[in-house]
């Protein structure tokens, strides 16, 4: 049997309005391409139609595949069952209520054939957007382009196109808490965009609940970035500093004959203790992110390729 080409992956909650819509769309979009593709969707516990949904497309196309979850177990759980099952040379993830405009998928497959084997969408635009929405994204992107290494992107979702050695090397990282697009940035390979305007839903409401927000926001911090840990250190070490000079000042003054209360002295006394104990405190935080490191069990490196290998003979 000849390989599939293109994967679509998507994760899908309570979309039994949206699904409709998005085979209506994106089934002929692959269509036109003329290769083999295969649309996988997971079903995340919808408690709506949406498995209904699914499992007759699925009877009545066979390229579409579903995965049924026992459960809510999210987006990022969802993503990661589509990438295991998925098959095809290259994948694409994106949303199921149409909010990646499919167009752009067949974007992403030129800069593929290019040779790049990740292909980010980067929002421009976010119309259909709340304001709240807007500005917690921006900064939330912000904020984890700073304090990650490799950094990932900013203005980037999930929405991107991988080829088959980039979701093997992704399926590669067995921690649990993940934040794919995270992951996708600490793969390497050849990454490059493709920008687009990001439209409203098609139809219904966003599954993703305050809650839910903040779980994907703390695990791409915390899973990708050892900087909180660091915050004890760099506090005590600048209320020593600070401390230190306090003392310095109140040794200059008492020199030079101003009679400082015995009380003075206590202040800087109190904070240098407390430099001290969040200094220490900070030095078994690096224990704890090398031992977090250790536990996280990610590959040490990612082959692209090799030359002359052993292996080949
Ligand atoms: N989703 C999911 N599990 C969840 C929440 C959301 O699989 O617990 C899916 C949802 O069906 C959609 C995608 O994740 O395909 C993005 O969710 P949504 O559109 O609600 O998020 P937003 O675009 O508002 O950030
Ligand atoms: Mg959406």
């Amino acid at each position: 049997m000849k390989g599939i080409k293109y994967s679509v992956v998507v994760a899908a909650y309570n979309e039994e309005e949206s699904l409709p819509l998005f085979f209506s769309k994106v089934v002929p979009l692959f269509e036109t391409l003329g290769e083999t593709f295969e649309i996988i969707i997971t079903n995340d516990g919808s408690s709506d139609g949406t498995e209904d949904i699914l499992a007759q497309r699925c009877a009545a196309d066979k390229r579409v595949k579903g995965i049924n979850f026992s459960r809510n177990f999210g987006q990022q759980a969802a993503l990661l069952a589509g990438l295991k099952e998925s098959r095809g040379d290259a994948v694409i993830v994106m949303d199921a209520d149409l909010q990646d405009p499919p167009e752009v998928a067949l974007e992403m497959i030129e800069k593929y054939k290019e040779g790049y084997d990740i292909v980010h969408g980067r929002r421009k635009k976010r119309p259909g957007e709340s304001v709240f929405k807007k500005v917690t994204a921006r900064l939330y992107y912000k904020f984890i382009h700073r304090i990650s290494n490799p950094k990932v992107p900013e203005n980037v979702g999930d929405f991107k196109l991988y080829s088959r050695r980039a979701v093997d090397a992704i399926l590669s990282l067995p921690e649990r808490n993940r934040l794919i697009r995270a992951q996708a940035a600490w793969v390497g390979f050849r990454q490059t965009f493709v920008e687009f305007d990001r439209p409203a839903r098609a139809v219904g409401e966003t599954k993703y609940t305050l809650k839910k927000m903040v779980k994907l926001a703390s695990d791409g911090i915390i899973s990708n970035s050892y900087y909180p840990l660091y915050l004890a250190l760099k506090a005590g070490i600048l209320l020593g500093v600070l401390s230190a000079a306090a003392f310095l000042t109140f040794i200059i003054l008492a020199i030079c004959g101003v009679y400082l209360p015995l009380a003075a002295w206590l202040f800087p006394t109190v904070t240098l203790l407390f430099a001290i104990h969040l200094t220490i405190k900070g030095l078994t935080d690096i224990y704890t992110a090398r031992i977090y490191d250790e536990v996280k069990n990610r590959p040490v490196y990612v082959i692209k390729d090799k030359f002359n290998s052993n292996e080949d003979d």
